[in-house]
């Protein structure tokens, strides 16, 4: 019998998983599907692409599924970085796009975040060369939690996705106060050479599940699935999840009002222990913490409480996934009791 060999943390809030998920539906879905486990579930995956289609306002040859958006992430790097080239983002931004590009060769452009945490947009423009493969936002951006302006990052991939293609990874999207107004996702059916990634592991809570899709132009999804398929890496308990889950709007609702609640609740103790917490519109926070990362993190899991640390502007810095609000009691109690 499996047996977990890690020790059990009080609150687990090292990965910005959601808490609340999946929705009932969905398991009883997935628990439904379980059955139909011998065949290839490639109707079901054909489904929810028409879903997704409708719901962006595309056709479906602008939609590609995969295994998280991970998966996604790294077959576009690989793609598009075969022959070299380089790539430009933001710095400190989410790195698995990044470190897959640099993987296979191509060189990394980091371009510093602005003061208020949003990205260069000017800056990562200029930097955009005749080598430029691709450029990279992720938005609200993980680790910092920030947001960029819509209508400048909209004007942005207007002009520089004439001279590569910029791939907005939306993650965190549906944490977002005003995620409609804020989405990249009209800009690819307006033609533009915009891919954008969404994910079922967060607002969804379906991370251990595997699924997500990224939007694009057909030219740019059959270059990835000419060399690798869609979605042979998806299975049918996924897919049926992630189509019951599409129109769970109540359940996910309740998601995100829970998550600002948390999120309300930590900045303001935080704001109060004198703390500079970069104000979020994501499932998670970051501050900057005056111990030493490793040995911060040492005392947290001694307190039985999973964090991230991080090293950027020549500091420490403590990131904090939104748990349940008895995870985020438990994480403030630890997190004083090891600052002392
Ligand atoms: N993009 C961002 C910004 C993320 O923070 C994460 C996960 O934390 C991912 C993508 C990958 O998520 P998944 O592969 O579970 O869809």
């Amino acid at each position: 019998m499996y047996k977990e060999s890690a020790p059990a943390l009080r609150a687990r809030l090292l990965a910005n998983e959601n808490p609340y998920g999946p929705s009932k539906k969905v398991v009883s879905a997935i628990t439904d599907a379980v059955s139909l486990g011998n065949r290839y579930a490639h109707s079901d995956a054909a489904y929810l692409i028409d879903m997704i289609a409708e719901k962006e306002g595309v056709t479906k040859d602008h939609i590609m599924l995969g295994p998280g958006s991970t998966d996604l992430l790294e077959k576009t790097a690989i793609v598009r970085f075969l022959e070299g080239g380089n790539i430009v983002s933001a710095d400190p931004s989410y790195m698995s796009l990044i470190n897959t590009s640099r993987g296979i060769g191509a060189t990394w452009k980091p371009i510093p975040l602005k003061s208020d945490f949003s990205h260069d947009l000017e800056g990562m423009a200029k930097s955009v060369d005749d080598e430029t493969k691709l450029v990279y936002i992720c938005n609200p951006n993980n680790p910092t939690g920030s947001i960029t302006e819509a209508a400048k990052l909209k004007s942005f991939c207007e002009s520089v996705s004439k001279k590569t293609p910029i791939f907005v990874d939306e993650a965190y999207l549906e944490f977002m106060d005003d995620a409609e107004n804020n989405t990249m996702v009209g800009l690819v059916a307006e033609g533009h050479d915009v891919i954008i990634a969404r994910t079922f592991s967060k607002i969804h809570g379906m991370a251990g599940l595997r699924i997500g899709y990224i939007v694009a132009q057909p030219e740019r999804i059959e270059s990835i699935t000419s060399m690798v398929r869609s979605t042979m890496g998806l299975s049918v308990t996924s897919l049926r999840g992630a189509i019951v889950s599409k129109s769970e709007e109540k359940f996910l609702a309740e998601c995100k009002s829970l998550n600002k609640e948390c999120r309300d609740y930590v900045y303001t103790e935080l704001i109060s222990m004198g703390y500079n917490v970069i104000p979020s519109s994501t499932s998670f926070m970051i501050f900057p913490i005056e111990m030493e990362g490793d040995k911060f993190l040492k005392g947290m899991f001694a307190e039985g409480v999973g964090v991230r640390a991080y090293n950027f502007l020549d500091k420490p810095w403590c990131r904090v996934s939104m748990g349940t609000m008895p995870e985020m009691e438990i994480f403030l109690e630890a997190f004083k009791k090891v600052t002392v």
